[in-house]
């Protein structure tokens, strides 16, 4: 395929609740779509870089930089026999893997459409229907948090991550399991914690956690091992692995037991892929992680997710359950016992809903080659 245009936009979105996690509380979103045509069909992708560098260092801002100024110039008129040549034509960019991802997205998106065939045939998946899990925010009070629960399992949802920080930890997970005894729960510290914590996350074995997802530093693996040789909960690793190099070196020293893969943290769906392959060479599940994305991220999630060691439910949820109006059609629906169905359609299999998309748009810029 060759790239003759490129568009990048910035959409002001509002999710339906504010999501707080120990970086802060999200309300307003600004998502950022690049779409690629090659003159007949056009491809989607989304940047999943937040408001702020919390997650990681990137924000819609420095994406939005670093795509127009080098890796959109780099792609344009350029022939690519398949997306997976992508990251080289952009390997001389260190970091930026949101600002990458968005753009290699919509390039697979973009091939399917060509070949007439789903996105998640073309990546490989072989998985009918992925189960999904649900992440909830850090909630006013335990209280709310139960409710929440309790409305998230009536939607058929599988299992529940909650969000912990300093202060909001084992009295809140006790609480949560002491309501639900049978529950798959897990906890996500987004990287709030040290080694110095270890005796708290040994406190929570007496919980039954499915896994903790990231307790420590957000590029630490060597205390994250010292954590797991002592805890008997399996440690999941988030922020700590962004390529399939970072997976295997984490799982060779014993680090984590399950691993996060985002899109966004990666690079995009050919690096998502490697660090899925390394991890199924050493036995170790992958799920998919969510970003607060639209409709568009969420099919390329949905789609990842039918990858084969893709045995985890991911944060992958409908689209009603952060946006009152998403820009995909149909929007991403969850069945009553809690699985998607991937669609059949080409690509990511769901049409953009272009008048939202030009009625939410502050931001806009077109390449062409
Ligand atoms: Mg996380």
């Amino acid at each position: 395929m060759r790239v003759e245009e490129v568009e990048l936009r910035q959409l002001r979105m509002t999710l339906e609740h504010p999501f707080e996690t120990s970086f802060g509380a999200t309300r307003e979103r600004r998502v950022t779509i690049v779409r690629v045509r090659d003159g007949r069909d056009a491809g989607y992708g989304e940047v999943t870089a937040a408001e702020g560098p919390f997650f990681s260092h990137e924000t819609y801002e420095t994406a939005w930089h670093v795509l127009s100024d080098f890796i959109v110039p780099w792609t344009l008129g350029r022939e690519f026999a398949s997306p997976a040549e992508f990251p080289e034509t952009v390997r001389r960019v260190r970091g930026h893997p949101m600002a990458k991802a968005g753009l290699e997205n919509a390039l697979w998106d973009l091939a399917a459409k060509q070949r007439q065939v789903p996105l998640w045939k073309l990546l490989g998946g072989v998985r009918p229907r992925i189960a999904c899990g649900v992440s909830i925010g850090i909630q006013p009070s335990i209280e709310a948090l139960l409710a929440r629960i309790r409305a998230e399992l009536e939607d058929g949802y599988r299992r529940v991550k909650i969000k912990i920080k300093p202060g909001l930890d084992v009295d809140v997970v006790g609480a949560v399991r002491e309501a639900f005894p049978e529950l798959p729960l897990m906890a996500d510290a987004n990287a709030a914690y040290t080694l110095a914590d270890a005796g708290l996350f040994a406190s929570l074995d007496a919980f039954g956690l499915t896994m903790v997802e990231q307790p420590f530093h957000y590029d630490d693996m060597v205390d994250h091992a010292a954590l797991q040789s002592r805890i008997s909960t399996p440690v999941c690793l988030d922020e700590s692995i962004r390529s399939a190099e970072d997976a295997r070196k984490a799982i060779e020293i014993g680090a984590c037991r399950v691993v996060n893969v985002k899109l966004g943290r990666v690079g995009g769906h050919t690096a998502a892929r490697a660090v899925h392959d390394a991890c199924a060479e050493r036995q170790v599940p992958v799920w998919c992680g969510g970003m607060l994305e639209s409709g568009i991220g969420r099919a390329h999630n949905v789609a990842l997710s039918t990858l084969e060691n893709f045995t985890l439910p991911g944060d992958v949820a409908a689209s009603r359950r952060y946006w009152a109006r998403d820009i995909v059609e149909p929007e991403i629906e969850v069945t009553p016992d809690g699985e998607i169905q991937p669609s059949p359609d080409p690509g990511i299999g769901y049409a953009v809903r272009q008048d939202r998309i030009d009625g939410w748009t502050v931001r806009r810029r077109t390449f062409t080659a």
